[in-house]
């Protein structure tokens, strides 16, 4: 159930597009291939709880998070699928993640001995070791390494090789070279292992939706499953449509004319130069919607109108194309009639990525899922 609010600001989030978006990458992957639904960061800021939910439903096995904090936070909340945790978490708390069922990433010898020395003796932990084939961000870098994590394993009962995996830095890019290397070596390096864990991973969407090969028995699908290209390039190459989840709302509160001269807003950066009827909207930079959004437009009864003035902490304004009734809907993410404003469009006039922009819309925005 979606929590009251009392501001005419929300984020709306249709479960069925993730559905769709799901089922259609379950669609296009061997039998026996499992998902991963990446849920970290809030769900790309889609909110995690129901997405994890919606994406189980549709056929994912199971969820990826980047910290142990949001892996605790869906068993807390009832989800009993297996959780991955893809960031580094410390040794000390391989205890508390046996404790939840939840599954870690490691990289380091000296993290899996002592994490041993912390685990209760009926307790184990799964595993999961991240090789660096390129990324350079976390992973062992050298079969040796590999092996050595194996042995350790091997020796301690309660540290359970559970999978091994890889990320890749370039799979939504045309030009494949680095990521033909990065697989060249993660195969090389999960050939090297004396037994093959339960799962053996490497394709974020990218890789999926591209490389039919990268799927080795499991991927983790994040981006796409929220709708949303892995980049620009990529936009051509999709398998499928994707269905876009997130949109983002508000209500005009207050509607004026304003005279020829006057300005709008901080630093009066914006002058009418004829009679205007100026619309303010319940959104501001402390929702995510930040001053480098000046200028950018938004949807009102089906057309585009731009955001006039700086954007304040809470505020907005926007110039009307003729008087509206307080009340009326203004989409500034989403369709109306036949216009759209896509997160990609956001992502461009902000000079970033897609990925981004559902992530900054802060918690002050309520989710309301549909
Ligand atoms: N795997 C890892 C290790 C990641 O860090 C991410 C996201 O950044 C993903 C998978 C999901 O990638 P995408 O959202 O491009 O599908």
């Amino acid at each position: 159930a979606n929590t009251q609010f009392f501001r005419d600001t929300w984020a709306e989030i249709n479960l069925d597009n993730l559905y769709k978006n799901v089922s259609a990458v379950r669609g296009l992957l061997p039998e026996g291939v499992g998902i991963f639904a990446v849920v970290k960061a809030n769900a790309y800021g889609h909110g995690d709880f129901q997405v994890s939910e919606t994406a189980l439903e549709a056929g994912a096995h199971g969820l990826a998070v980047a910290f142990l904090d949001e892996a605790l936070s869906l068993r807390k909340r009832g989800i009993t699928a297996p959780i991955l945790v893809l960031g580094a978490s410390r040794a000390e708390d391989a205890a508390l993640a046996a404790e939840h069922d939840i599954s870690l990433t490691v990289f380091q010898r000296e993290w899996l001995e002592e994490a041993v020395g912390f685990l209760p003796s009926e307790k184990n932990v799964s595993l999961h070791i991240k090789c660096d084939t390129g990324v350079n961000r976390l992973g062992v870098r050298t079969i040796e390494e590999l092996k050595e994590l194996e042995r350790i394993m091997d020796s301690s009962p309660q540290l359970v090789f559970e999978g091994v995996f890889t990320h890749f830095a370039t799979a939504d890019e045309l030009d494949e070279s680095l990521y033909q290397k990065q697989f060249a070596a993660f195969k090389e390096m999960v050939a090297s292992l004396r037994e093959k864990p339960k799962y053996v991973h490497a394709a974020n969407s990218a890789a999926s939706l591209r490389h039919s090969q990268s799927s080795f028995n499991a991927i983790r699908f994040g981006i796409s499953m929220y709708g949303l290209s892995p980049s620009e390039e990529m936009k051509g190459l999709l398998p499928f449509p994707l269905k876009e989840v997130f949109s983002l709302h508000a209500r005009l509160v207050h509607v004026k004319k304003i005279n020829p001269g006057e300005s709008v807003s901080y630093g009066a950066t914006y002058t009418a130069e004829g009679e205007e009827w100026i619309g303010t909207l319940p959104i501001g930079y402390a929702d995510g919607w930040i001053r480098r959004l000046q200028g950018q437009e938004v949807l009102v009864d089906g057309k585009r109108a731009p955001i006039v003035g700086r954007i304040c902490m809470d505020q907005c304004m926007i110039k009307l194309p003729h008087e509206m009734p307080v009340g009326t809907l203004v989409t500034l993410i989403g369709c109306q009639g036949d216009e759209s404003i896509s997160i990609d469009e956001i992502a461009e006039k902000l000079e970033t990525i897609n990925y981004e922009v559902p992530c900054i819309i802060s918690n002050r925005v309520p989710r309301v899922f549909i």
